[in-house]
């Protein structure tokens, strides 16, 4: 164990012991390291085996440095036998007595088949905890300086993924409905149709001016925010050179990114816009 990781320790605490035998299906939060969970850190700590995916920044694995590193990675729209592999092989880990810890993007249970692969577990009879982290629709936004939910704009939010198992725009969403009853959409996957989806939401009679982010790589030093319209999306996609992983929030929030770029005003950047939704009057007056 080098210096640097021996150095992280955790706080006194009660935490729990990883007993041989037992899966601990954990996020790893969107990126940055400082956004995993200390249940997190306890895992990583214990582990004998971490199964990851694509999506886990490699500083997060140096944190278990005497567990064996598997990489599970599979990329959207692959069949879903790579997903029973996965499943499968977590089994026969546990059945050798090993400490498992299935490492995953985000927040396990968002979109990244964490129940499918939790439901394998215990129907094999194989103990499971598990450890939420932060999802990218979530702590992403919030590092571009989108709240996901703000007072003057929303009191709901609807988490959308743009690709269904075959990969294609999710048919079963019924996305009139979405247009006219979701006030910000947080859309997962959301890329490569997302011409379809921003033509779809207009057609059912969203504003082609309706203000969307489009946030790559969020929480990572290779964070890149693009800022447009429902209208402009798939052009200036395409014209950014932007590639997934990528969260695209639509909705008057993104607005807010005028006065919340905080990443930017640390850089020295001065706020575009102090009241970016027009109320007239300082924010804490409600
Ligand atoms: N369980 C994950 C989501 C897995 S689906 C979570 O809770 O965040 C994978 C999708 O998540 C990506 O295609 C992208 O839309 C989004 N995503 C995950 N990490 C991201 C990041 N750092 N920046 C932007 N989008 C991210």
């Amino acid at each position: 164990m080098t210096d640097s990781v021996a150095s992280i320790v955790l706080p006194t605490h009660d935490w729990p012991v990883m007993e041989p035998g037992w899966v601990w299906l954990c996020g790893a939060g969107p990126g940055d390291p400082g956004l995993l969970t200390l249940h997190a850190l306890n895992a990583l700590r214990q582990a004998d085996v971490v199964i990851y995916d694509a999506l886990v920044e490699d500083a997060i694995l140096d944190w278990a440095p005497q567990a064996e590193h598997v990489y599970a990675g599979k990329r959207g729209g692959k069949p879903s036998a790579k997903q029973r592999d996965i499943s499968l092989r977590l089994v026969d880990l546990a059945r050798a007595g090993k400490r498992v810890l299935r490492l995953k993007g985000g927040d396990p249970f968002v979109f990244g088949r964490g129940g499918e692969e939790a439901q394998t577990l215990v129907q094999h009879g194989v103990n499971v905890r598990i450890i939420p982290g932060i999802s990218a629709g979530i702590g992403g936004l919030a590092y571009a300086g989108v709240p996901v939910t703000h007072r003057d704009v929303n009191q709901s939010v609807t988490f959308v993924t743009g690709h269904d198992q075959s990969g294609a725009t999710p048919t079963s969403l019924n996305w009139e409905a979405l247009a006219q009853g979701s006030q910000v959409l947080v859309i997962y996957m959301g890329m490569k149709h997302a011409e379809r989806i921003a033509n779809a939401l207009i057609s059912a009679g969203r504003s082609v001016d309706e203000p969307v982010a489009v946030v790559c790589q969020a929480t990572t030093p290779d964070q890149q925010v693009l800022e447009t319209t429902l209208g402009n999306l798939a052009a200036d996609i395409e014209t950014s050179g932007l590639a997934p992983p990528a969260i695209v929030c639509v909705g008057r929030s993104v607005l807010m990114r005028q006065v919340l770029d905080w990443q930017g005003m640390a850089d020295g950047v001065p706020p575009r816009n102090l009241d970016p939704l027009g109320r007239g009057k300082p924010a804490e007056q409600a």
